[in-house]
């Protein structure tokens, strides 16, 4: 069951096989397959639960109540950079945009080289990934659907000669109604609150919401429960207590909260690596003045990339952009703004994603556990990435047509054309003349490796320090991932599902072991076998 707030009449203290912190990307699959293995599963959600009737298009609505401060959490540093998270049942999956990636080949084996995780191996991540593409119905944008702008956009790169696509996404019949950062109001996508979260559910998981776990409960060596509060859903005050005791917990609050409670917690510190290494993915955006409208904002948000610069580093990814967020992107105030919004059908936009060579960011613990403090600096490397994908945006914008770009960069808000492009292309950026970025992929603030004293995590998922604590969300993944990492999330949560269930059933996990991967073969195909007989 889902357990809202207003049903409690008192304090709550449980016995559970697992507990889960966090229903998000990690938080979600792993609730679902233990569930479904026969385990009492019980997660505890800081934010509230809605559902498809809730979302109702309105951003000051949307932000207020599924987002961490209302979206506008930021980095402290050069750029300042704003880094949404979601708070709500399923996470930051609830309001993303969808698209699903595999870890690229040369990530996975930098992890191989670099991290130490020779076990992590592609065959068996093939699996899984594999078997989540078919349960979350991930198929490549509908071209109908995709909106003129990333059309547009698309195909202008193309005829330049460079490579792209139609984004694989988590949508099933997906209507392009171009909200998916509010919610989708048709339940297309497949975010984990309509998807894991109800299977969890109903193989009899609990789901308690609006309740924030504030402590992690440690006893010679071994994590046995868990200690937090509900909250007020208006005023966010603490109300009822609420307690799990379990032989194993999973923290999957996302590469903030995360690390955040474990430092709060002071457990899990020997190695100093908790909350270090972050890594966000900082985004550039373009936006271009064309001469017809394209539709906007009507269209799948994102469902367009360039991938021809990938191996620099560089990703580019269509976003349409609705009036709230165009209204909070643009880079004029005043009567220019009112003016640029009143062109808001013929702006186009599109957006590039960094992989991080040489920024530098960690997450400490703030004033309480609910508010860490993140701080990064992006590195001159990554700053002429971000301007050289500015660059290669604006350049497709023109030969598409238009008559202005904008752009994030100081002395550069708005580019003419080529001369433009060149004076953009000679200069040095300063990086606190660069504003306005974002970023929606923090990872890396409780590395997985294999060993002890530079990372977090095993590649199991258990943490190095504590018995039968597993994190399983973004601040597993080692390094910047480079393309968007739900799927990954997702892929290593099921996989430290299994051996949550090797640990609780046979008292001990064997990552390298051969029959895991046999297992798991036999598993999808008895899947398969049952979906083809009903
Ligand atoms: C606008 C936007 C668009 C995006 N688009 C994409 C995309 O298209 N594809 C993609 O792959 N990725 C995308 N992402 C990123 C992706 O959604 C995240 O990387 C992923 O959801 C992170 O998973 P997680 O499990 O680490 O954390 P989350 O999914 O954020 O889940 C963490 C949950 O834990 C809860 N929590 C935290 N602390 C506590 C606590 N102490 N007690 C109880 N609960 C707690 C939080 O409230 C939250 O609900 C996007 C992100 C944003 C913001
Ligand atoms: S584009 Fe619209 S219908 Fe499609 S997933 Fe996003 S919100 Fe849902």
């Amino acid at each position: 069951m889902i357990v809202k707030p207003g049903e409690l009449t008192g304090n709550i203290r449980r016995e559970a096989d697992v507990a889960i912190i966090g229903s998000g990307a990690g938080g979600g699959p792993i609730a679902k397959e233990l569930a479904e293995a026969g385990y009492s599963v019980v997660v505890l959600e800081e934010g509230g639960y809605f559902t498809r009737e809730d979302f109702d298009f309105r951003p000051g609505q949307a932000f207020m109540r599924l987002y961490r401060d209302a979206g506008q959490t930021a980095t402290v540093g050069l750029p300042v950079i704003i880094v949404p998270q979601g708070k709500t049942v399923g996470g930051t999956t609830t309001v993303n945009s969808g698209t699903c990636l595999r870890v690229p080949r040369h990530v996975l084996k930098r992890w191989h080289l670099e991290c130490g995780l020779r076990d992590l191996e592609e065959d068996e991540l093939n699996l899984l990934y594999a078997a989540l593409e078919e349960y979350l119905f991930v198929k490549r944008a509908d071209p109908e659907v995709v909106g003129e702008n990333n059309l547009l956009f698309l195909r202008t790169a193309e005829k330049l000669g460079y490579s792209g696509g139609f984004l694989p996404r988590n949508a099933k019949d997906c209507e392009g109604y171009g909200v998916c950062a509010y919610g989708c109001p048709s339940g297309a996508k497949q975010s984990v609150d309509v998807s894991f979260i109800p299977d969890a559910v109903r193989a009899g998981a609990d789901v308690y919401t609006r309740c924030r776990v504030e402590r992690i409960v440690v006893r010679g060596g071994k994590v046995t429960g868990v200690r937090g509060h509900f909250l007020d859903p208006r005023s966010g005050r603490r109300t009822f207590r609420m307690g799990v005791d379990a032989p194993v917990v999973v923290l999957a609050g996302g590469a903030f909260q995360t690390p955040s409670l474990l430092l709060h917690n002071r457990i899990c510190l020997s190695s100093g690596r908790v909350g270090e290494n972050l890594s966000i993915h900082p985004c550039g955006a373009t936006m271009a003045l064309m001469d017809e409208p394209l539709g906007n904002p009507r269209g799948i948000p994102q469902s367009a990339y360039v991938d021809d610069f990938a191996p620099e580093g560089i990703m580019l990814e269509g976003v349409t952009l609705p009036p709230a967020i165009m209204a909070m992107t643009l880079p004029w105030g005043g009567r220019r703004h009112a003016e640029a919004m009143c062109m808001y059908s013929r702006i186009g936009t599109f957006g590039s994603m960094i992989s991080e060579h040489d920024s530098s960011g960690r997450v400490v613990a703030g004033p309480s556990a609910r508010q860490p403090l993140a701080f990064y600096n992006m590195g001159r490397g990554d700053v002429e990435r971000l301007k050289r994908s500015v660059l290669l945006m604006a350049e497709v914008w023109f030969a598409a047509g238009a008559r202005r770009v904008y752009t994030p960069l100081e002395g550069f808000k708005e580019l003419a054309g080529a001369r433009d492009l060149g004076r953009l292309a000679r200069t040095r950026l300063r990086r606190a003349g660069i504003y306005g970025l974002s970023a929606y992929h923090p990872m890396g603030t409780c590395a997985m490796g294999g060993d002890p004293h530079n990372s977090v995590v095993r590649s199991s998922g258990e943490t190095w320090e504590v018995e039968n604590l597993f994190i399983c969300d973004a601040s597993v993944l080692p390094t910047s991932l480079g393309v968007n990492p739900q799927l990954t999330i997702m892929a290593l949560a099921v996989r430290a599902a299994g051996f949550i269930d090797d640990r609780l059933s046979e008292g001990s996990i064997d990552t390298r072991n051969a029959s895991r991967l046999d297992r798991l073969r036999n598993r999808l195909r008895r899947e398969k076998e049952s979906t083809i007989v009903q």
